[in-house]
């Protein structure tokens, strides 16, 4: 592919974000909205990872284009693996693959019931008509998530912010989380491997992993053909990244970086706006750089 950006700057320095989501997913913005404030945030490098979903990549990709943002498909699959909800990010992969939308609609399937048992819960701790409260916010009616019950609860005056929904209703333990089998590992994996991409572990840092179960999901990440981890992004503090930067190191993994930008609301970090990787690992988009769809 011809490209206007020297080869070179495909280096830590570039400014890559490689994680967020539109409206397509639990994100408040459409996909242009979305390019044209990684642009404005001196985003040089961009991906959509909407959760579970494709959709969105066409118009992603176009607006990074006509913006002059170098662009990789990307999506954020929700895996199952040790009892808890893992999220593996891919990138640069065909998002034309059969395989891959299949196994993304297999997942999405399931999230309607699981958001009326969410919502027969929290009626229980009388909060009533959440999942008719939540819809208004859903923009894709197959991808209603926790996010969506959040800012209802939100707007109910319930909670002042959506972290405090997550806390006192969403995680474990609370009225409103229902358990839910979600992709396995494995499987993600090779969806995202077989349409010629880059699976990669999002924000480790957010399991509630003991050491043991992480070591595992790092080897069985590896194992399935997994060569990647996030290492920073929002929800990982500095000492967070350092230590996932020497996991990278010790599984030879590539490193990712990426805001998982969701709303300018809500969002602790904007677009763009992350610290450099550590000049010790090897960043994702060297590997991918084939795979990046580089502006006329
Ligand atoms: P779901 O796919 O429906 O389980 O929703 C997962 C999404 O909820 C994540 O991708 C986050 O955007 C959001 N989320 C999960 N935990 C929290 C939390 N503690 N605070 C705020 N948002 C959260
Ligand atoms: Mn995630
Ligand atoms: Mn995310």
């Amino acid at each position: 592919m011809n490209s206007p950006i020297d080869p070179v700057r495909l280096s830590h320095r570039l400014n890559a974000d490689l994680h967020c989501h539109s409206s397509v997913s639990d994100g408040t913005l459409e996909p242009e909205a979305l390019a044209a404030r990684a642009k404005a945030g001196g985003v040089e490098l961009w991906s959509l990872t909407d959760h579970d979903e494709v959709g969105g990549q066409q118009r992603a990709r176009d607006a990074a284009l006509r913006l002059g943002l170098a662009y990789l498909t990307g999506c954020e699959i929700s895996v199952s693996f040790a009892g808890t909800t893992v999220h593996i990010v891919g990138l640069g992969f065909d998002a034309e693959d059969s395989a891959l939308r299949e196994g993304l609609a297999k997942t999405r399937g399931g999230r309607e019931v699981r958001a009326r048992e969410m919502a027969a819960g929290l009626a229980q701790v009388g909060i009533h008509g959440a999942f008719e409260g939540s819809l208004p916010y859903v923009g894709n009616p197959e991808l209603i998530s926790r996010t969506h019950f959040a800012r209802f609860l939100v707007e109910r005056g319930i909670c002042a912010d959506t972290s405090e929904v997550f806390r006192r209703y969403l995680t474990e333990g609370k009225p409103g989380f229902v358990p839910h089998r979600w992709a396995a590992l494995g499987d993600a994996v090779r969806w995202i491997t077989r349409a010629g991409g880059i699976a990669v572990i999002a924000h480790p840092a957010r399991y509630r992993f003991t050491p043991t179960e992480e070591y595992a999901l790092f080897c069985e990440f590896k194992a399935h053909g997994g060569c990647g981890v996030e290492v920073v992004t929002a929800s990982h503090s500095a000492t967070e990244a350092l230590k996932y930067a020497e996991m990278a190191l010790e599984f030879d993994l590539l490193a990712s970086r990426g805001s998982d930008f969701l709303s300018p609301d809500e969002s602790r970090i904007d677009l763009g706006n992350l610290p450099d990787l550590p000049g010790t690992l090897t960043p994702v988009w060297q590997a991918l750089a084939d795979r990046v769809q580089w502006p006329a």
